[in-house]
């Protein structure tokens, strides 16, 4: 199936009941490159409030996190920006009784397959965002797990210039997740040069101006991740960071490295955590997983992990 754009050839799909459609797509015609980007609402709520789509930086990833499909089948380099707008434009395309700027709010994850902080392309498509009339509503949220080299640095540099000028009072949303609060964890989980903790800590501080939304420091736990409020209150200030704890969804390398662990109500080590972190003053956001996520397969990477296995065996 083509889209309205040209950039985009639409593969497979899945439905996420209640939730959107995943998509897997590739540049037209395109032999190796793929990519994924999910068209969604949040559970219970009408597109109208919260139209969400997440949108893919990067064909595969070069990070290979220990719980994520998305470099299962490589890294194929960085989408340039009309194939990262080519996905919202695919999931306006795909919702014509609702236009976007008719939606309270117009979230783009830059955070499905793809480390964002690695393609500057990311930034440009952010600013065609903002400069946009369609998109009045549009809240930008970036997702990274903080790689250091000479690109990212730049890319931070310039995406806090472009939030101070485009997203300010609280319209951007931007994201370090950690995982552990263990150096030596934290490492095995995320195998890349990585800025340390006390480098994301001044980053944030100086990121956050009057108005601004908190930076999340999102830690997706399994038992085996180790974990100690105490430190995060060591290194980051509750005015400039908040807390969000996830499960670990399933994926295939989740699953491989026994770090799957899937909840819908809080299990007692995570709501002792939340108390602690809360009694040090931080906002904590205990993000559960969503049966109609797990039933739909919809962790990143998952789809395409599928379908390129099914290819690899079949083709
Ligand atoms: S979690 Fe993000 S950075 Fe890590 S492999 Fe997945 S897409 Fe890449």
């Amino acid at each position: 199936m083509r889209t309205g754009s040209e950039k985009l050839e639409i593969l497979t799909s899945r439905r996420i009941p209640e939730v959107g459609t995943v998509f897997l797509a590739r540049p037209p015609g395109d032999p190796v490159r793929r990519f994924e980007f999910v068209d969604a609402v949040d559970l219970g709520r009408p597109r109208t409030e919260k139209w969400v789509v997440m949108a893919s930086t990067q064909y595969g990833c070069a990070c290979s996190c220990r719980i994520c499909d998305a470099g299962n089948f490589g890294y194929h380099g960085n989408l340039d920006a009309d194939t990262i707008l080519a996905q919202i434009e695919a999931a306006v395309s795909l919702n014509p009784e609702t236009p976007p700027q008719s939606a309270r709010m117009f979230k783009v994850h830059f955070a499905r397959m793809g480390e964002p902080s690695l393609n500057p392309a990311v930034l440009e498509a952010m600013r065609r965002l903002a400069a946009d009339a369609r998109f009045t509503t549009f809240v930008p949220s970036i997702s990274t797990v903080a790689p250091a080299c000479a690109v990212s640095s730049s890319f931070f540099s310039e995406l806090k210039k472009l939030k101070d000028e485009h997203f300010k009072g609280g319209r951007f949303q931007l994201q370090f997740s950690l995982l552990s609060t263990d150096k030596e964890a934290r490492d095995a989980l995320i195998p890349i040069k990585k800025w340390g903790f006390s480098e994301i800590s001044e980053f944030g501080q100086s990121w956050v101006r009057p108005g601004d939304r908190r930076v999340t420091l999102n830690f997706a736990l399994a038992s085996e991740i180790p974990f100690d409020p105490a430190e995060v209150g060591r290194l980051f200030s509750p005015e400039a960071f908040l807390v969000k704890i996830t499960p670990v969804n399933p994926t295939r390398r989740a699953d491989r490295n026994k770090l799957t662990t899937v909840w819908y109500e809080p299990p007692p080590r995570i709501a002792g955590y939340e108390a602690e972190l809360k009694r040090l003053g931080f906002q904590v956001i205990l993000n559960a997983s969503w049966p109609q996520e797990i039933e739909g397969k919809a962790s990143c990477g998952q789809l395409a992990e599928e379908t390129l296995r099914g290819e690899a065996q079949f083709g």
